[in-house]
């Protein structure tokens, strides 16, 4: 430990690091970051900062609220897109501590670190890779992003001199500069959307990484005079942005999902993880799809799942088996979107994924079909349900759920529910143009 924080103190030294971000999360997913001047990390390594959890959405206890972020010395990143030797900054994660000095129950972070705990209990290591879909959208005169793309693109669509794939191109060099294995970056199916694989890694290191993955797009699209958005549908009538998320478990180094012997590869924990996943979709569905717009991506005809099942090929599927095995079996669950809290997505899909293997809960058999052009009758004879229509719904069922409030802990879990349950009457209440449009003429 002491070790590691000499390390972080000498890179600052040498590098030249003026200023370092102090982050965490709060429980909607949004960085929370105070800046310290260098000369200050010595004492901030040493005794964490001093923060007022009452003014951090989520973090709010009744009797409580000073709270000490202590930095995670192995966390040191710096920031390759600041410019200029005076403002060199680099971010330092934290974990949150309470009053007492216990781990704060209100910390993302927290919520996936028992999980994988829990995880690692077992011999067991979770590994995630998202894949992130985003928009660059353009600035109007008062420099206000307005949702007219930054090109016209299409899918694997390669243009000439075109600016948002110079946008990209930068985001992925300025990534791998600071070690965070993007995979394959291209232009996605709707005008001025894109999208970038990250490696696959073990969940916490991932979860951290999308805290900058995120900051880093953003920063770097406004350098270039555009807003990178990761709202999930922000064009009606075209395909929303999701983060499909690959996920797999290994156990001694080995990939447990894989079993060259089954008919598709896949081993009996695979198997189990998948009806674990598909049987508690619904109780994730609040987390994974978190925001009121969420659900308006999760419609047919624009490649995001709406049903509940699970195919090899089939990319109407929720989840889907992609064709690599070996280490590189996996399983791909293609709800999530890029707006949640990445700690908790994760938290969750480990926790369902878990209970499928120690229930040995079977999943159905894969569905090959396309279930979009399936009539309702036939979706009900193949066993078929849908994942919730709405936030309000899933927020619902998520209030139901044993394993959402074990896994996020009872603080998050009401925090959560309250949050967002205001979101939703807020929405619901209001009156929008459709129903302007297609009403108040007629009626
Ligand atoms: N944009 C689609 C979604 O909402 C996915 C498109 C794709 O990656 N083929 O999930
Ligand atoms: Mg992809
Ligand atoms: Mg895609
Ligand atoms: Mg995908």
């Amino acid at each position: 430990e002491s070790e590691a924080r000499e390390t972080v103190l000498k890179e600052v030294e040498e590098k030249g690091v003026k200023f370092i971000e102090m982050q965490f999360s709060d429980i909607l997913g949004t960085v929370k970051s105070v800046a310290i001047p260098s000369s200050k990390l010595e004492r901030a390594l040493a005794e964490g900062i001093f923060i007022d959890g009452s003014s951090i959405l989520g973090y709010a206890t009744i009797d409580e609220s000073d709270m000490r972020a202590q930095p995670i010395p192995s966390s040191f990143q710096i920031y390759p897109w600041t410019h200029g030797t005076n403002m060199k900054t680099a971010r330092l994660l934290c974990q949150i501590y309470d009053h007492c000095g216990n781990r704060f129950k209100g910390d993302p972070r927290w919520v996936l670190e028992k999980m994988v705990e829990k995880a690692n209990a077992k011999g067991l290591e979770y590994f995630v890779g998202p894949e992130f879909e985003f928009f660059l959208f353009n600035l109007d005169a008062n420099g206000e992003p307005i949702t007219k793309p930054s090109d016209a693109a299409g899918y694997f669509d390669l243009l000439e001199l075109d600016r948002g794939e110079e946008v990209r191109k930068e985001i992925t060099l300025k990534l791998d500069e600071i070690g965070f294995d993007t995979e394959a970056s291209h232009h996605e199916v709707a005008p001025g959307q894109h999208e970038i694989g990250m490696r696959y890694n073990k969940a916490l290191t991932v979860a951290d990484r999308i805290m900058t993955f995120k900051l880093a797009v953003k920063t770097i699209a406004k350098q270039h005079g555009f807003y990178a958005s990761f709202m999930p549908k922000p064009m009606f009538g075209c395909n929303g942005s999701g983060m499909h998320v690959h996920q797999s478990l290994a156990s001694e180094d080995k990939n447990l999902f894989d079993d060259p012997s089954d008919k598709f590869g896949l081993s009996k924990e695979a198997y189990y993880y998948l009806g674990g996943l598909l049987a508690h979709a619904p109780e994730m569905s609040a987390i994974l799809n978190s925001q009121v717009n969420s659900y308006k991506r999760l419609v047919p005809g624009y490649e995001a799942p709406c049903y509940i099942s699970w195919a090899n090929m089939n990319r109407s599927a929720l989840i889907r088996v992609p064709a690599g095995r070996g280490m590189k079996t996996r399983v791909e669950i293609r709800n999530p979107d890029p707006a949640g809290n990445p700690y908790l997505q994760f938290a969750v899909m480990l926790a369902a994924g878990l209970d499928g293997i120690e229930n040995k809960i079977e999943p159905p058999g894969p569905m090959e079909r396309d279930i979009f052009h399936m009539s309702p009758e036939e979706r009900i004879q193949n066993g078929i349900t849908s994942l919730p229509a709405n936030l309000g719904d899933a927020l619902e069922i998520m209030s139901k759920s044993d394993l959402m409030k074990e896994t996020l802990g009872s603080h998050i879990f009401c925090h959560y529910l309250k949050i967002k349950n205001d979101d939703w009457d807020s929405y619901r209440t209001y009156v929008t143009d459709w129903e302007i449009m297609n009403s108040l003429k007629r009626l």
